[in-house]
């Protein structure tokens, strides 16, 4: 039987990505973390592309966005970003790039060069991409959307209790303001805002567990 394509969008903390991991272990997907792209390039831009007052040089990276190459690997049963060659799954967490990567994820240069890496793996078929554009430029004919919302307060504890899983010392409140500001970049800009798709379906895990949302989102898939 053919394997489903599944877009899963919705704002940050909303465990849009252990829980894509999940499905798509229960399934026999592949699953792509496409806030890992976004935080790979906005890595690669403060290592490679600051200007003289420690700021990232826009201009810079879309020159040199063409060096960047990122690929998921498996390494040790987990898909773990590689950019060019090297493991930053670690990396890609940190504050500051927390800080910086919805000034990245704004820029139209750096989205056309994702969507294509994106749209390669999907066209495979039997995926599950997690992000922000998913059900709405990335796959808009994917065969199941779902956009996940939760409250902030929720949210903030789950990136705090994540980050000091992680080891990465953070103060809640920072945590917080992070989230409600990224969140206010990524659904203002005008490339690909953060929205829900018209057909996709609303699910808001404030009060639900991982699993209860996954239950709930597998109860919505049928024909596997
Ligand atoms: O999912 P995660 O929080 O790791 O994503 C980091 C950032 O990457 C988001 O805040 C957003 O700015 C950007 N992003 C995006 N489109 C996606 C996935 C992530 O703009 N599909």
């Amino acid at each position: 039987m053919r394997k489903p394509v599944i877009a899963i969008d919705g704002y940050s903390s909303t465990g849009k990505s252990s829980i894509s991991k999940i499905i798509a272990e229960k399934l026999g997907l592949f699953h792509m973390d496409t806030g890992a792209l976004y935080r790979g390039v906005t890595y690669f831009a403060l290592t490679n592309c600051l200007n003289e007052n420690s700021e990232i040089n826009l201009a810079d990276l879309f020159q040199k966005l063409d060096h960047i190459n990122l690929e998921f690997r498996n390494f040790n049963s987990e898909l773990v970003l590689f950019l060019n060659g090297n493991n930053v799954s670690m990396e890609i967490r940190s504050n500051a790039v927390a800080a910086n990567v919805s000034l990245i994820a704004c820029q139209k240069e750096v989205r056309d060069f994702l969507l294509n890496i994106q749209r390669e793996i999907a066209q495979q078929g039997g995926v599950i991409l997690d992000g922000r554009d998913i059900g709405t430029v990335v796959l808009p004919n994917a065969d199941y959307k779902f956009f996940l919302t939760a409250s902030i307060d929720e949210r903030t504890r789950r990136r705090f209790l994540e980050l000091q899983s992680l080891g990465i010392e953070s103060d809640e409140q920072e945590v917080r303001e992070n989230l409600v500001h990224r969140d206010k970049i990524d659904s203002e800009r005008t490339v690909a805002p953060l929205r829900q798709a018209e057909d996709a379906i609303l699910i808001d895990n404030t009060n639900l567990s991982k699993m209860e949302t996954i239950a709930l989102i597998l109860s919505h898939i049928q024909d596997i």
